[in-house]
Formats: structure tokens, C-alpha cells, sequence
């Protein structure tokens, strides 16, 4: 007799989520958002609050050997920030937990807390708690955020409408890039450990990499300026795999347009030296925190002179499916490769 055995990249990652919620019970009628967000939302009287919660293992999200600890600590908040902004709400405390193996001296974990506390102070939250442990192989780090926002206020994904504004914020494919550069970096001082790493004309993508920022100063314009966007995500895996999560929450379609797609000339410029192309590189780079958001069109004119705030496209029918406008005017499929670790 043999063991049925399936293998996780067989689900991928969205495909696993889907398969563990298949068998979650949801109990209190406090829990208004379970899985399926960018958080979590529960009810508390007037308020609401949000949470999330990210993993990240060395060797699989990080590499000691080009990320400087303080970064790590630093991005480990941002990124849990992220998922907050990303339902319109606004974090206020976090957990965190670590497992460290022998390797680590108290210098090294003085280092992480450093990016830790300076990313507490930067996105105004309180260290409230969490848990350290053992680890047999290198450092683990877990962020859970919490987050409040007025019940009217959150966002979810599924709220995009027909001849809804799609936009972006920032530039995107900046940290596929500054990825790509240090690992051949690293490739380079592995063969040769005389050779200086050549990272000074990469500063803009290899900090896109290593030190994201939370898009919480848009969460707070967006409230100054009274647009409560119709949808809205963080895009953490790609802007074409989110548009996807988007599409299939809201039951819509969409259609963008590659000149309207925001990038950074150093983006642009280091792809193409890496024989990467840029489009695919905004499309499908992970990592950038950056948001994506529908508008009502009513809401245009509040937000259209914003400088880092771009109009890629706009919502469609679900049956007039997902398009890439190209810029000689020819409609492409759009397809979600996403960034996937499985
Ligand atoms: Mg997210």
C-alpha cells in the first residue's frame, strides 16, 4: 500500500492557502475578514482592527551575505506595514518573534533590533510582544502588525467596479532589479574575493531590495484628499499577479496600458544591462510595496496632479478579461507569473 504524497509546488503558494482555508471554520461573527486579504479584520466596536503576518527565513527571503541586519529588521516591519496600509487602516502596534541559531551573538541581535526599532519609530508603532527561540539553521524573523481604521474606511480587494480608475503608486520592477544585481554581486565575490562589489551606480535598486518603504504617507493623502479607494493591495508579488487577485475578488476585468506603467530610469537602465526586459521586470518583480488601487472615476480630479500616483488603466467586465495595451496599440493577455518561493 502506498502513501498518496502531493507535492506543495504542485498547489504553489496561492494554491496551498486555498487548500488550508478549504478546512478553516470561522466561529464569531467579530471575524469580518478571515484569509483572503492583505489582513485580517476584526470588529471592535467603533473601530476595527487589522492584522497580518509575515515569515521570513534567511537563505529563502534574505541572504546575510549582502543584507545588512539593521535592513533586515527594518523591512520585516515594513513589509507587515504594508499589508496594513494596503486595507486603508493605520498600524499601531506589532509583535516579534525570532529563532536564532548559534551563529548569532547579541552585537548581531542588537543590529536586527536596530532596523526593528528604527522602523517602529518611522511608522509610529509600539513593540508589544512576541518570542524568541532556537533555530538549527540561521535566523527566522516573524512580524504580525495590528492596525485600526474606522469600519467604512478598510479596503478590500474585492470592492473593484466597472470604469473604475486603476492606479500605482511609485515605480515598479526596482526590486526584481536589485535583487538580480547583488546576486551576481555575490557570484562575482564567491569567484573572486579580491573583487570590490561594484553596488555605488545600483543605490536606488539594490535599496529597493534590501530597505523597502511602506506606502503609509499615500494612506494618509488619500484621507486628506476623502478618497476611499473601491480596492486595494500591496504589491508584493508582482503588479500582474495582484491585478489578478484583484480581478478575481472583485469579479472584474481589467485592461492596462504599458506606456502609463511607472518605472525608475535606474530600473529601466539595469535591466536592460542585465538582458532582463523592463516591462516584464514592472510586471512581475515582486517586492516593490507599492500600491495598487481602483478609483471611482468621480474621484479623479482629486488625485490627478498627485506626482507619485499613476493611472495604468481601468476596470472591465470580467468577460471582456485581463489586457496589456502595448505601446504599438496591440492587446496582449495579461499573465500572473508572480514571485513564488515553492
Ligand atoms: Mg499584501
Amino acid at each position: 500500500m502506498s502513501e498518496k504524497r502531493t507535492e506543495i509546488s504542485a498547489l504553489g503558494e496561492f494554491g496551498l492557502i486555498d487548500h488550508l482555508n478549504e478546512k478553516i471554520v470561522i466561529r464569531h461573527s467579530s471575524t469580518l475578514k478571515g484569509i483572503g486579504d492583505d489582513a485580517a479584520v476584526i470588529d471592535s466596536g467603533e473601530h476595527v482592527k487589522v492584522v497580518t503576518t509575515d515569515l521570513l527565513l534567511e537563505g529563502v527571503h534574505f541572504d546575510l551575505s549582502y543584507a545588512p541586519l539593521t535592513h533586515v529588521g527594518f523591512k520585516a516591519v515594513a513589509v507587515n506595514v504594508s499589508d496594513v496600509a494596503a486595507m486603508n487602516a493605520i498600524p499601531k502596534q506589532i509583535t516579534v518573534s525570532i529563532a536564532l541559531s548559534n551563529r548569532f551573538s547579541v552585537e548581531a541581535v542588537d543590529a536586527l533590533y536596530a532596523g526593528i526599532n528604527a522602523a517602529a519609530e518611522h511608522y509610529s508603532v509600539d513593540v508589544i510582544g512576541g518570542d524568541t527561540t532556537a533555530s538549527r539553521s540561521g535566523l527566522v524573523i516573524s512580524v504580525t502588525a495590528i492596525g485600526e481604521a474606522k469600519k467604512e474606511q478598510i479596503v478590500y480587494r474585492s470592492g473593484a467596479k466597472v470604469n473604475d480608475i486603476i492606479c500605482v503608486t511609485g515605480d515598479l520592477g526596482g526590486a526584481l532589479v536589485g535583487l538580480q544585481v547583488l546576486e551576481r554581486e555575490k557570484q562575482v565575490f564567491l569567484s573572486n574575493p579580491d573583487m570590490k562589489p561594484e553596488l555605488e551606480k545600483y543605490q536606488i535598486v539594490t535599496a529597493r531590495q534590501l530597505r523597502p518603504e511602506a506606502r503609509m504617507d499615500i494612506i494618509h493623502e488619500l484621507r486628506e484628499l476623502e478618497v476611499i479607494p473601491t480596492s486595494m493591495m500591496d504589491i508584493s508579488d508582482g503588479l500582474a499577479s495582484e491585478l489578478f487577485h484583484i480581478c478575481k475578488a472583485s469579479n472584474v476585468g481589467v485592461t492596462i496600458y504599458e506606456d502609463k506603467l511607472p518605472i525608475d530610469k535606474q530600473t529601466f537602465d539595469t535591466a536592460v544591462e542585465l538582458g532582463l526586459d523592463p516591462i516584464t521586470c514592472v510586471l512581475n518583480g515582486g517586492e516593490d510595496y507599492e500600491l495598487l488601487f481602483t478609483i471611482d472615476q468621480k474621484d479623479f480630479h482629486k488625485l490627478e496632479k498627485h506626482p507619485d500616483i499613476h493611472f495604468i488603466g481601468h476596470v472591465s467586465k470580467e468577460e471582456d478579461g485581463k489586457y496589456l495595451v502595448t505601446k504599438s496599440g496591440t492587446a496582449a493577455q495579461l499573465k500572473a507569473q508572480g514571485w513564488k518561493h515553492f
